[in-house]
Parts: C-alpha cells; structure tokens; sequence
C-alpha cells in the first residue's frame, strides 16, 4: 500500500501512514489558527495503522462541542504534526498536510469554519463550506 511520511521541521517526530487519505480538510478556526501560526489548518485524516517515530509533547485542547483533541508536536522544533480525537484513536489520525512537504497532496474537500476564514485565502472549486464545526 501506498505509504506516506509527515515530518516535523528538524526530523525527529515523523509518522508514516498509509493508503490514501479518508477525508482532507482545512480548518479556520482561531484555535487551528493560533496553534499552527498560520491563517488556517490543513488536516488530512488516515485510518490507522500508522507509525510514530521520535518524541512528541501532547497538548489537549477542548473544542467548542466538547471533544477532547490530543495534539502532538516535536519538543524540539515546536512543528505541530498530528492529532488524535479522544474516542476515535483506533479509527483515525489527523495529520498536518504541511508536514508531508508534497505540493501535490491532494487537496481538501471541507472548509471547516468557514466564517473564521481571512477573506483573501481562496478555496477550491466545489469545496463544501461548514460555517462552524459540522459535526
Ligand atoms: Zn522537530
Ligand atoms: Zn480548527
């Protein structure tokens, strides 16, 4: 199958995955905004198995709806890589799409928070759009 491997930005915290994505999706939140640096979120989520390699530090943070979402990054260089939602390890990890480095991942298929989104970043053509969280 098809393996794909994301990387922090010094190399020690990497996952390998494999297959093709289960869903890929940007996120506008001001949470998602605040904890990438950037002005939107880029998650590609991928059924498990999947490999860890390196030391990562957790962080919790709580959604607006209650899901505990465990976010992993390298204690070294501070790039956030994946999460995982409590309840939902064994189906799925959601992976930072900018940590494959490959311009030609596929793009995503859901705005996430659509109404959080800086009106310069542009989306795809038929793109679903959720205002807020869909689910
Ligand atoms: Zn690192
Ligand atoms: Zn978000």
């Amino acid at each position: 199958m098809h393996s794909r491997t994301a990387s922090c930005s010094c190399g020690q915290l990497t996952i390998e995955v494999h297959g093709e994505p289960r869903g890929v999706g940007v996120c506008h939140c001001l949470a998602c905004q605040r904890r990438t640096g950037s002005v939107f979120a880029a998650l590609a989520g991928f059924a498990p198995p999947y490999k860890v390699s390196g030391a990562a530090t957790e962080y919790v943070r709580v959604g607006d709806r209650g899901a505990k979402f465990t976010f992993r990054f390298c204690p070294v260089c501070g790039t956030s890589v994946f999460h995982t939602e409590e309840g939902y390890e064994d189906r799925y990890v959601s992976v930072a799409v900018g940590a494959f480095a490959d311009p030609t991942f596929p793009p995503p298929e859901d705005s996430v928070y659509d109404s959080r989104r800086h009106p310069w970043v542009q989306l795809p053509p038929g793109i679903t759009r959720y205002e807020t969280d869909p689910d």
